[in-house]
């Protein structure tokens, strides 16, 4: 059978080696480039491939097409795929069905990393064989390919959900669901939430499904749909039956009759989010029978994720945090809530069709100034200036960070918290962090 795969990124060579190694007669094409030490796995397992063109020829003819999670369902290639009617499929359903291993799957529209990292430190630390995969290092199909693992946690966006088929993870989790990515779902939010909730479609009464209890996307689906996997929801305000809620800064996890308690000064990571990925994290670790002393220890002791609030340096007394991964305001609302000293923010970037409105009490209460680093700055400034007396924009991080300097006084904090894209000053959310911290310790 002929496997095409569209696009050479780590999910692609991953399932043409997996193809490869089950028989298929694989072809690797992407219209960009393939990098040089992709292109030299290809041609160690003897995987034929093309870059900088899809040739209709060679691609029309496959019996399976594995489509990389950026390429979107209208690529010119794709249409054609689907018309007629070759079945087009995710990374994550094809190395699902050739691996007998536990799959956990992580989604959500913010925290799918840090809970997907805090999960794979619980388990590993309760002496799992755990692997970690899917937008993470190592792609799936690849791990499954080599087969060296027990446990999967699977960090998984909307797009490789997209693309599941028979894909059923035991232990499911929604982090969150807010506006995200809606130029891929025809700008539907009713589109991106069924989406997010296909990792629940083929689960049986087996399976588990971890969700936040007052998450109103989560809340309106739930209420319409039906899911057959037991419920253990997490709630911050809301004692619950079963799952996890707070009493007295303490987290209360009741899985399976089995009730572990964690005060959340104990968790390693700052912020009421985390507490909630902490809570997430310790129900599948209940779930996975880890005793509760590693639970424990491990959320004491992860550490944190790079560009997730990150603190990077504290200089003259003010501590600079490095959250450049918050490319949405629901990720911003989070970083601003848990600032305790006075804040100087660094906010800008490419706008998603932000709504300021749910950040002005947070902002109004934390922020001292607030610095633009943007290409284009009006709607922030017109969203903040009449609660905001100072104000600057700036053009690089360099200079952004230098003024930030300047106005923070002793005790105070530098947040870089975007809540925008970033591509129009920098390559990705990694390079703006990387030049933030650069500039911190350029001072
Ligand atoms: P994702 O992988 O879903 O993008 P990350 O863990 O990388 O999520 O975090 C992205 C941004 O969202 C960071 O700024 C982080 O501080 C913030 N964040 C992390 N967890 C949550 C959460 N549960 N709710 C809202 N924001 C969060």
């Amino acid at each position: 059978k002929r496997l095409v795969i569209l696009g050479g990124g780590e999910s692609g060579v991953g399932t043409a080696i997996l193809g490869k190694k089950k028989g298929y007669d694989v072809f690797v094409s992407d219209f960009g480039k393939i990098k040089s030490n992709y292109i030299e796995v290809l041609g160690l397992n003897k995987i034929e491939w093309e870059d900088e063109k899809h040739t209709e020829d060679l691609i029309l003819n496959a019996d399976l097409v594995m489509k990389s999670p950026g390429i979107p369902d209208k690529a010119p290639i794709v249409k054609k795929l689907l018309e007629k009617g070759i079945p087009v499929i995710s990374e994550i359903e094809f190395a699902y069905q050739y691996t007998n291993a536990i799959t956990i799957g992580i989604t959500g529209s913010n925290g799918k990393t840090t809970t997907t990292l805090l999960t794979h430190h619980l388990l590993k630390q309760g002496g799992l064989n755990v692997g970690l995969a899917g937008n993470i290092g190592k792609s799936f199909a690849w791990q499954v390919a080599e087969d060296k693992v027990d446990v999967y946690v699977l960090e998984l966006s909307s797009f490789q959900l997209d693309g599941i088929v028979t894909f059923k993870p035991h232990i499911a989790v929604i982090t969150n669901i807010s506006p995200d990515h809606l130029d891929r779902y025809n700008y539907d939010y009713g589109l991106y939430i069924e989406s997010k909730f296909r990792i629940t479609m083929n689960q049986t009464e087996e399976d588990y499904l971890i969700y936040d209890n007052e998450d109103e996307a989560i809340s309106f689906w739930l209420k319409n749909n039906k899911t057959k996997a037991k419920k253990l929801p997490f709630s911050l305000t809301k004692k619950l039956e079963e799952g996890s809620y707070l009493e007295d800064k303490t987290i209360i996890n009741i899985t399976n009759n089995k009730q572990i308690n964690m005060p959340t000064t104990n968790l390693s990571l700052d912020g009421m989010h985390n507490v909630k990925n902490a809570m997430a994290a310790t129900t599948v670790a209940q779930l996975m029978n880890i005793r509760k002393q590693t639970i424990r220890e491990s959320l004491s002791n992860f550490q944190g994720v790079e560009h997730r609030l990150e603190k990077v340096l504290k200089i003259e007394n003010v501590q600079y945090i490095n959250d450049s991964k918050a490319t949405n305001v629901n990720a911003t609302f989070f970083a601003l809530e848990s600032m305790e000293t006075p804040t100087i923010w660094i906010v800008g970037g490419v706008d998603k069709g932000n709504d300021y409105t749910e950040l002005m009490p947070l902002v109004n209460e934390k922020v001292k100034a607030i610095i633009c680093l943007g290409v284009d700055n009006k709607k922030i400034i017109d969203s903040f200036n009449n609660i905001v007396d100072v104000m600057v924009e700036t053009s690089s991080m360099e200079q952004a960070v230098k003024v930030a300097q300047k106005i923070a006084e002793k005790g105070e904090t530098v947040l870089l918290s975007p809540a925008c894209a970033s591509f129009d000053l920098f390559e990705n959310y990694e390079d703006r962090g990387n030049k933030f911290k650069s500039a911190v310790r350029g001072l």
